[in-house]
């Protein structure tokens, strides 16, 4: 075997085309997007309101199909859902009548994977997020960053190898955010997830991400791409945000975002 052969990508998007069709209207959503993020990269998507952020999410879940266009998975064509990508949630859609514990094991009850081993790797997680106390609580006992961080246990309980996290620290108030960031970074990593977040947070993309893009409107498409540097990269969020290259590549960012936020005013 070649030793030198490139490492291929977990997640390819291929010429990705989406249109939204009504009885009397269609609306091109995204239009010909090219993206490749490699195994344990951190992708972060950026943009205005409408430029198909959500859109790419649930086309990479296998929730929409596209128009045109293809979505390979290490290399493999995607149909439909699959349990290999968790997708996560500005809100935290848990059941009100469930305990956490319950709620947290759901995932595994619908994908028919509810054994003892993957109850005591749930009952793990719990405990690394620092809920195990409130197992036998009901949602509406929990706070708002819990209540995420429950919401992630349960996404991560099906040991997805991707996750699609959907805007979900943006109900949070401002000291809950920071230490999820650093909770789900250093989570993701130490499992070598690879992961995409849409976040309307340009701080949050450059303290999270090894990469961001910024997607434009009308059609959405993407604008420009930031590799961020090593340093920032290797740090945790919170870390990241006081380091002294964090302002110069968040000034870089808002002022591309500016720019197309003029175009498009
Ligand atoms: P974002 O998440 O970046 O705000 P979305 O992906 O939600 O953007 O939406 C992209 C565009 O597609 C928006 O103009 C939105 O109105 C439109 N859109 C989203 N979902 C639908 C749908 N189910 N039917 C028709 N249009 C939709
Ligand atoms: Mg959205």
């Amino acid at each position: 075997m070649a030793n030198h052969r490139p490492s291929p990508s977990k997640i390819e998007l291929c010429q990705l085309t989406h249109l939204y069709l009504s009885d009397k209207a269609s609306f091109l959503a995204v239009k010909e997007i090219d993206l490749r993020v490699a195994e344990g990269e951190f992708v972060c998507l950026v943009g205005p309101s409408g430029c198909g952020k959500t859109t790419l999410l649930s086309l990479i879940a296998g929730l929409e199909r596209p128009s045109a266009g293809s979505i390979k998975i290490d290399g493999t064509t995607i149909t439909g859902t699959s349990p290999r990508v968790g997708y996560m949630l500005q809100q935290d859609y848990l059941f009100g009548w469930r305990t956490i514990e319950q709620n947290v094991m759901l995932g595994l009850e619908i994908q028919g994977i509810r054994t003892k081993e993957s109850e005591e790797y749930t009952l793990h997680l719990l405990e690394e997020m620092e809920l195990a106390d409130f197992r036998h609580s009901y949602p509406a006992q929990l706070s708002g960053g819990m209540r995420q961080r429950v919401a992630l246990v349960r996404t991560l309980a099906c040991k997805p190898e991707i996750l699609l996290l959907d805007e979900p620290f943006s109900a949070l108030d401002h000291q809950t955010k920071l230490k999820l960031e650093d909770l789900v970074v250093s989570t993701l990593r130490r499992q070598q997830k690879t992961a995409i977040l849409v976040t309307h947070d340009l701080t949050e993309a450059v303290a999270m991400a090894d990469r961001i893009f910024i997607l434009a409107k009308n059609p959405g498409r993407i604008h420009k791409e930031f590799v961020v540097p090593e340093e920032l990269r290797l740090a945790l969020p919170f870390e990241a945000r006081n380091h002294e290259s964090f302002s110069a590549l968040f000034h870089q960012v808002w002022k591309e975002m500016e720019a197309i936020n003029h175009v498009h005013e």
